[in-house]
């Protein structure tokens, strides 16, 4: 069989993000003004590796490579490697792969840790010019020296030694004389300022571990902020755009790059996506992860690229959603509906449809001769250049259980017996009798057919009130599938009373497993991450668990779109 359409190879090109944003006013007027002269906009992502990226990130990539490929720029992307005991290769491949899925190229690929050298020079340099010194105080003495919001810090009796002290000292931090954590590099700024950040920050401290990439070269290691402006000075950064939590530590930003005299990148801060039902800690992730709680990064209930994407997400669908989202300068939160909204409206153009039969109840047609024949089925309604393809149809065939009742409730119109309905592009048929099991289960249905109505119509203008899907019985496919629900079952998954812990908020049916789904034939040729609308049931994809004797289908999503029932409802 033809498979769903190809996610797009290039999915840059595909459709321009139309953030409409301040940090794209932004970057026009620098442009406009020539703030950068004529250089090009340079923009980098600069994620950590230390976990594998979500959605959240997702927003950061749009934004840094998107704006910069708007303004005919550049996006690096460059690890920030500058804590080694946390830092694997693992995550490196992960984030690697997660960008390019994504439909972005960078430009340079970059590494903290490549500048360690850079930044132990620059360290020199605000040494020897008497705006950074060594300080023997502990962790814990620093901490209280740092004085609280309303009350200013105290200098470290350390704060004046000499410069030559200091040089000497840190040289030896740096050749690894000294045990972990006894002391620490320290700009010297300003003890009383209102920001804690600049109340002398630490610039180094002293750590004996082997990093991912320089192995056991160093044994000092900079912090995030002494590492982070001077890494976008280094690559040109001309647009440094970060979440909010970032704001506060802007002016130390700037004042290591005056200090230093260096490529006066600048920074720029946006709100960071959150979503209902989700939760984006990374640190939290990792312990989902190592505690089991999922089945690893790549779970199709993990908010993570990777767990999307197997889930049956498109990079095409988290690009619009993020586009429609948009940054600003207040934090907030997204309903998942939204999300999903984008979701479906791209699987509905993209998805080829089958038949699939999830709670297989038997049907057998009586007057249905022996033997077999096949009707012709559109791959996809909304898009006639999909093709159609050949279902076979016989005389015992499975339907959902849901869809028969002995006794019909009110408003009930699929099948009770002695109703007719229409067997989807195939004929219309009657329930009859049922047959049962010991227990009074329902285990067969017997219905007649109308052999006029091939086709799904009956020519005599007959009317019925339900379509129902189904797939042959004989020729079915056996499958399993998983039904997936939101990992949390509170919109706020942090939202737990005091003791509580986030776990207790784990959705305990965030995963159903149907071990013996029917499925019309034509899925035995469905390939690893192909997309699919089984018909009335939801979008589903094929999961990299499927083996040559089994399939295995993940549900990306219900078709019900409660979002738009959200919008309308709004709208009133
Ligand atoms: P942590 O600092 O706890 O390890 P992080 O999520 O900040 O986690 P980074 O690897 O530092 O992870 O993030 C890389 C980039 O992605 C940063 O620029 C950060 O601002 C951005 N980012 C992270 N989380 C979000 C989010 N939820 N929404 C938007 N951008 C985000
Ligand atoms: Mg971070």
């Amino acid at each position: 069989m033809t498979n769903s359409k190809p996610e797009n190879p290039d999915a840059r090109n595909a459709e321009p993000l139309t953030l409409s944003n301040f940090l794209r006013d932004q970057i026009a007027s620098d442009v406009e003004k020539k703030t950068y002269g004529d250089a090009v906009i340079q923009t980098r992502f600069p994620p950590e590796p230390n976990g594998y990226l979500h959605i959240g990130h997702a927003k950061a990539i749009c934004i840094d490579f998107g704006l910069a490929d708007e303004f005919g720029g550049k996006t690096n992307l460059r690890f920030d490697d500058t804590n080694p005991e946390k830092e694997e290769q693992e995550y490196v491949d992960s984030i690697m792969a997660d960008v390019r899925w994504l439909g972005f190229e960078w430009d340079r690929l970059c590494y903290a840790s490549d500048y360690f050298g850079q930044l132990y020079e620059w360290a020199l340099k605000l040494i020897k010019e008497g705006k950074a010194y060594v300080d023997d105080l502990t962790a814990d003495e620093i901490r209280q020296h740092r004085g609280t919001l309303t009350e200013p810090g105290k200098n470290s009796p350390y704060r004046e030694r000499p410069v030559e002290e200091n040089l000497d000292l840190f040289v030896r931090m740096k050749n690894g004389e000294f045990p972990d954590g006894s002391r620490v590099l320290r700009a010297k700024i300003d003890m009383a300022s209102p920001n804690l950040n600049m109340r002398d920050p630490v610039m180094y401290r002293i750590l004996h571990a082997e990093h991912h990439r320089t192995g056991n070269e160093w044994c000092i290691y900079p912090m995030y902020d002494y590492a982070h402006g001077q890494s976008d000075s280094i690559e040109n950064v001309t647009h440094s755009m970060c979440t909010l939590e970032f704001a506060d530590h802007q002016p130390l930003y700037r004042w290591y790059i005056e200090q230093l005299g260096i490529f006066p990148s600048r920074q720029f801060e946006f709100d960071r996506l959150n979503l209902t039902y989700t939760m984006l800690s990374k640190r939290k992730l990792l312990q989902l992860v190592t505690e089991k709680r999922v089945n690893g990064w790549d779970d199709p209930r993990m908010p993570t690229i990777s767990g999307i994407r197997r889930r049956g997400f498109t990079p095409e669908a988290l690009r619009a959603f993020v586009a429609a989202v948009g940054a600003s300068r207040t934090n907030g939160s997204q309903d998942i509906e939204m999300l999903e909204h984008f979701q479906r409206d791209d699987l509905n153009h993209r998805a080829h449809r089958a038949m699939a039969v999830l709670r297989p109840l038997k049907l057998v047609i009586d007057n249905y001769p022996e033997g077999e024949e096949f009707v012709e089925v559109a791959n996809n309604p909304e898009d006639p250049s999909a093709g159609t393809r050949q279902v076979p149809f016989s005389r015992e065939l499975y339907i959902e259980q849901d869809d028969f009742r002995e006794v019909p409730p009110p408003k009930y119109y699929r099948l009770s017996p002695g109703k007719e309905v229409r067997l989807r592009n195939a004929y219309f048929i009657t329930a009859q009798s049922v047959v049962k099991d010991a227990e009074g289960n329902i285990v067969e249905v017997h219905c007649t057919y109308d052999p006029a109505s091939r086709g799904g119509n009956s020519p005599d203008g007959r009317k019925v009130k339900s379509t129902m899907h189904w797939v042959s019985a004989r020729h079915a496919l056996s499958a399993e599938v998983r039904l997936y629900e939101h990992l949390f079952s509170k919109p706020d998954p942090f939202d737990f009373p005091e003791g509580g812990d986030l776990f207790d908020n784990l959705n305990p049916n965030s995963l159903e497993v149907i071990p013996d789904a029917k499925l019309e034939p034509s899925l035995a040729a469905a390939k690893v991450g192909d997309h699919f609308q089984f018909e009335r049931v939801g979008y589903f994809c094929l999961d990299p668990d499927s083996t040559g004797e089994k399939k295995v289908f993940n549900r990306t999503l219900a078709l019900k779109d409660t979002w738009a029932k959200i919008e309308k409802k709004a709208a009133v």
